[in-house]
């Protein structure tokens, strides 16, 4: 009986509260507080991936298996995942709050015995379905081609997810995040080969683009951190962080399309 009183009395209040509120006027300033989609990869198989996801301190909204491709959905959208961590991006910090975390099963990189990173290459199956749920987040949440990064994108300094490997390119290529127009590269990279603009230029378009990045315009080991995510992202084959034609030509050619 008392606790038919207790469940009755809780009915009530949850009625009641409801109609605490007119919602006959709405704001249209207003947006989704999902402003970015960070992709990172588990390091682990799907076991593994599947267990520190949903038991540890670590989570995501989505985890994408490579073989099959199954979707996971181990955290609702409206909710915060803990996936990016101490992270900045276009000025923003702390991305947990306005992301979307998608995790990816692959293991990342393996040392060799001469010491050197070899990476796991993707699988099809599961870059397809990570750009049908890319579009599937993007279009609910009203999101542009400037909101899709890589967890390396928003914490340069400490991680490398998804790596030189990730095929950003394909993301380009369905419109889901901006790329250096080719025309533009070339032009520039013969123009940049004359003369190599300064490290606080580096440091600027780096900026505009969104990285956290310092500007004191000497290249030190932080700046080159940065200098190697951007590298990873556009030009895999050599991403040592070194500031160069090509890599200068890539910055202007995105920085110029962010107009
Ligand atoms: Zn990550």
């Amino acid at each position: 009986m008392k606790l038919y009183i207790v469940l009755a009395a809780a009915w009530l209040l949850a009625a009641c509260s409801s109609s605490h509120y007119n919602d006959s006027y709405r704001s249209i300033g207003q947006d989704s507080r999902v402003q970015f989609i960070v992709l990172h990869y588990t390091s682990s198989d799907l076991s593994r991936s599947l267990k520190v996801l949903t038991q540890g301190q670590v989570s995501s909204h989505y985890l994408i298996n490579n073989n099959p491709a199954t979707v996971y959905r181990l955290v609702d959208e409206n909710k915060r995942a803990w996936h990016a961590g101490n992270s900045e991006w276009a000025g923003r910090t702390w991305l947990n709050s306005s992301s979307i975390g998608i995790e990816m099963v692959n293991h990342g990189y393996r040392l060799n015995a001469a010491g050197r990173r070899e990476w796991q290459v993707w699988s099809e199956p599961q870059i397809k379905a990570l750009i049908i749920l890319l579009k599937d987040i993007m279009r609910r949440h009203g999101l542009t081609a400037r909101s899709v990064v890589g967890h390396s994108d928003i914490a340069p300094q400490r991680k490398v997810d998804p790596g030189p490997l990730f095929p950003w390119h394909k993301l380009a290529a369905e419109g889901l995040i901006l790329w250096p127009e080719p025309k533009d590269v070339a032009r520039h990279t013969a123009k940049f080969s004359q003369q190599l603009p300064s490290i606080t230029w580096f440091q600027e378009q780096l900026a505009l683009i969104g990285y956290a990045v310092p500007r004191h315009g000497k290249l030190d080991k932080a700046t080159q951190n940065v200098v190697a995510a951007f590298q990873m992202k556009y030009r895999p084959q050599l991403h040592n962080g070194q500031p160069d034609a090509q890599t200068a030509a890539m910055l202007l050619s995105l920085t110029h399309q962010l107009h």
